[in-house]
C-alpha cells in the first residue's frame, strides 16, 4: 500500500516515526492528566470512563485536524511546484531538457546517456520525468493527507488507552500507584525510541519525557484532590 509520496527518503521516513512517537507521547501524557485528576477528584470508575474516552476524542481530533491542515499545505504546495514546472516546460522547452540532461549527468551519467536518457523521458513523460528529479515528487501520487491524518489519531490514541486502561483495572486504592506507574513505563519507551529515531543521548531524552509525565499527573492528582476537599 502507498499512500504516501514524494520519495521515502530515509529521512522522511524517521520523519513519520517520529510524528508517530510524538502522538502517542501526547495521547499518554494528556489523557493520564485527566483519568487522574478525575479519580483523585473521586470520580466513579463511568466517570473516569466518560472523561477518558472524551479526552481521547477530543486529543484525537485536534491532533489529526493539525496535521491534516499541515499537510494539505504540503500538498498544495507540491501542486504549486508542479503547475510551475508544467509552465515552464511550456515555455522553455529546450532549456528544460538541457536541465534535465545535466541532472543525470549529477547522477553519475555520461554527458551521451544521459542526453539520451533525459530526451526518451521528455518523450515520454516530460512533466513526471522533471517533477521526479528536480522536485524528487511524483505528480501522480501526491502526499496523502489522510495517511497523516489516520497515522496521527491512531498514534494518539493507542498512547492514551494505556492511562485509559490502567485506570479502570480493578486495583482499588492502587489504581491511581497503578496507573503512575503504567504511564511512566510507557514514557521510557517512547523516550527511548524518540531519542533512537534523533540519535540523541536515551538517558536524557528518556529523563525529559518521564519527569514531565510524572509532573503533569502530580498536578492533576493535586487539583482532583483540591476539588474532593472543596466538595465541588
Ligand atoms: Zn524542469
Amino acid at each position: 500500500m502507498k499512500l504516501i509520496h514524494i520519495k521515502s527518503s530515509p529521512n522522511k521516513k524517521s520523519n513519520r516515526l517520529r510524528a508517530a512517537v510524538m502522538g502517542s507521547n501526547d495521547g499518554i501524557l494528556s489523557v493520564s492528566g485527566l483519568v487522574i485528576g478525575v479519580a483523585s477528584a473521586n470520580g466513579s470508575k463511568i466517570i473516569i470512563l466518560t472523561a477518558g474516552v472524551a479526552g481521547i476524542v477530543a486529543g484525537a481530533i485536534s491532533m489529526a485536524a493539525g496535521e491534516f491542515m499541515s499537510v494539505s499545505a504540503e500538498r498544495d504546495n507540491e501542486k504549486a511546484l508542479i503547475a510551475k514546472e508544467k509552465l515552464e516546460l511550456e515555455q522553455n522547452p529546450k532549456y528544460e531538457l538541457e536541465e534535465l540532461t545535466h541532472l543525470y549527468e549529477n547522477r553519475g551519467l555520461d554527458t551521451a546517456t544521459a542526453s539520451r536518457v533525459a530526451k526518451q523521458l521528455t518523450k515520454a513523460d516530460a512533466l513526471g520525468a522533471h517533477s521526479d528529479m528536480e522536485l524528487n515528487i511524483n505528480p501522480n501520487n501526491l502526499t496523502n493527507p489522510w495517511y497523516a491524518v489516520s497515522a496521527s489519531a491512531i498514534s494518539y490514541t493507542s498512547g492514551a488507552l494505556i492511562p485509559l486502561i490502567a485506570i479502570m483495572l480493578p486495583f482499588g486504592v492502587m489504581t491511581i500507584p497503578v496507573t503512575f506507574v503504567a504511564v511512566l513505563i510507557a514514557l521510557t519507551i517512547t523516550g527511548y525510541i524518540s531519542a533512537k529515531i534523533s540519535g540523541s543521548h536515551a538517558a536524557k531524552a528518556i529523563l525529559r519525557v518521564v519527569l514531565s509525565g510524572a509532573a503533569a499527573m502530580v498536578i492533576t492528582f493535586m487539583i482532583g484532590k483540591l476539588f474532593k476537599i472543596v466538595g465541588v
